[in-house]
């Protein structure tokens, strides 16, 4: 293995850096993500995902659904209120715990997480205030004094009807999961579920960051895919154990790559206030490795909190066991624009010129190997000539009834072909001018470049095998 020097590891930082320079530019270029609120000088760690982007987050989307709701016989969805009763967050511990400790530069002014600034010195995160002044710790940006610490609850604040007084004060959700535990009774009896089963959630949510940054990784508006699993609390390791695998192996059939992901599993005082054991999927992003999603065992602290505030019984009665008891909670907690971030990431992939674009001033080019199921597009129709137009579009026009597909008739056939490599679109469709008379067009796959004739008619059957879905 060669020696990592400093010299070595500053070269690999810059490295990855550049890397994150070019998603970034990828996908505003593409029409991935963009800065909000752009033409007003944009808003702070707020994005918006435009055309490919909100493709790209509903089949995330639709696959965690699918995974979670759709395929198992104890979840089922939700979809609750981004506003709720304030005393839900009263009760939840938000009100009182839901904060960030904060400390501010005295000389630049810049805030910063102290956590944050223990961990970069590889130092534990949690800690008494007074062992952080002892530290010595001094701001990274100009080296200035920092201010003693500051809780700064990370709650956004609005007010509910015409009065803008305490009374009317409630609170954007910094959360999904709250609104899963004050509908266990709706759901319990509704749908006639019994222990061990799950609700499902996703949903955006809010936090107001001391320190967003890294593009999509940490924003202020945010969007969540929760399940909240309810056992009997003799049974909560084992299901966390089973929740901890199923994740990892998500990803995993996703194309993430196995040596990029990590699990960590929480000490004692760093768990949070909800929290009896707790682990983080962590994946290698470009500007390091960082929490993906957490696995939570929550105890019974939601439900009894719940049922203290309400006053109602949020207890359950196994009939077979002949026990009364308040179910524990194991979470399965992502985020989906870090998902998002995660796979573009992931997929990233520079290689040598191969498109036989004709005006190729590029030395490398760029393939998104997106897993099918998570590319935006899933099909490009290329007309080889425009007087192809009517029968290629007729191709496409069958074709998008079933997936999301481009029709593109525009420049030379490799230059099309690098702009759908470009993001990640698994097949390109050539229609020539052998496929009025033949009916087979040419399929040319991603990531093998692999070109295939294959009859028009039997498109849908080959697209059907290929596209895993
Ligand atoms: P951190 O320690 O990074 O602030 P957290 O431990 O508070 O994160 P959780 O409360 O466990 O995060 O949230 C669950 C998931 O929601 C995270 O794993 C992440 O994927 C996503 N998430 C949390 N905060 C944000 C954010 N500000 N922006 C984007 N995604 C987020």
């Amino acid at each position: 293995m060669p020696k990592t020097t400093k010299k070595n590891q500053e070269v690999e930082s810059v490295k990855l850096s550049s890397i994150m320079e070019k998603i970034v530019s990828l996908a505003k270029r593409r029409g991935f993500i963009f800065q909000s609120s752009e033409i007003y000088g944009g808003i702070n760690s707020i994005y918006d995902f435009g055309p490919l982007g909100v493709e790209l987050k509903n089949n995330i989307k639709r696959q965690w659904w699918q995974s979670m709701v759709q395929l198992r016989d104890n979840v089922v969805g939700l979809d609750s209120g981004i506003l709720m009763h304030p005393k839900i967050w009263e009760a939840s511990g938000h009100l009182a715990g839901f904060t960030d400790p904060l400390v501010d530069c005295k000389s630049c002014k810049k805030r910063f997480r102290a956590d944050h600034l223990l961990e970069a010195k590889g130092l534990k995160p949690k800690f008494q205030p007074l062992e952080f002044s002892r530290e010595g710790i001094r701001c990274p940006e100009c080296d200035g004094e920092l201010t003693d610490i500051r809780d700064f609850n990370l709650m956004f604040k609005t007010f509910m009807g015409p009065l803008e007084d305490s009374a009317a004060q409630i609170y954007l959700r910094p959360e999904t999961a709250q609104g899963i535990y004050v509908n266990f009774l709706n759901v319990l009896s509704s749908v006639r579920q019994k222990l061990p089963f799950g609700i499902a959630q996703i949903g955006k949510a809010f936090r107001n960051e001391i320190t967003p940054g890294n593009f999509i990784f940490r924003m202020r508006e945010f969007e969540q895919m929760e399940m909240q699993f309810f056992v009997n609390p003799k049974e909560a390791d084992k299901w966390f154990g089973y929740w901890q695998a199923e994740r990892l192996k998500w990803y995993l059939s996703l194309g993430v790559k196995k040596s990029a992901l990590h699990t960590r599993e929480h000490e004692p005082a760093e768990l949070a206030h909800y929290a009896k054991k707790a682990l983080d999927l962590e994946y290698e992003f470009p500007f390091g490795q960082k929490e993906l999603e957490g696995i939570h065992n929550r105890g019974d602290w939601d439900l009894s909190r719940h049922q203290k505030f309400s006053g109602q019984d949020l207890s359950y009665f196994d009939a077979a066991a002949k026990e009364k008891f308040i179910p524990y909670i194991i979470e399965t907690s992502g985020g989906v624009d870090r998902a998002a971030l995660m796979f573009l990431a992931n997929a990233y992939t520079e290689v040598e010129p191969r498109s036989g674009d004709d005006d190729s001033k590029h030395e490398k080019e760029v393939v998104l190997k997106l897993d099918a199921r998570l590319a935006p597009i899933k099909i490009a129709i290329l007309p080889l000539s425009k007087k192809l137009e009517k029968d290629a579009y007729k191709v496409y026009e069958d074709l998008r009834v079933a997936w999301q597909c481009q029709y593109d008739d525009t420049g030379s056939i490799g230059k099309r072909y690098r702009r759908q490599d470009e993001i990640g679109t698994p097949y390109c469709l050539t229609f020539d001018f052998d496929s009025l008379n033949d009916k087979k067009v040419t399929v040319r796959d991603r990531d093998t470049m692999k070109q295939e004739r294959i009859a028009i008619a039997e498109l849908k059957d080959y697209l059907c095998t290929n596209l895993k879905l």
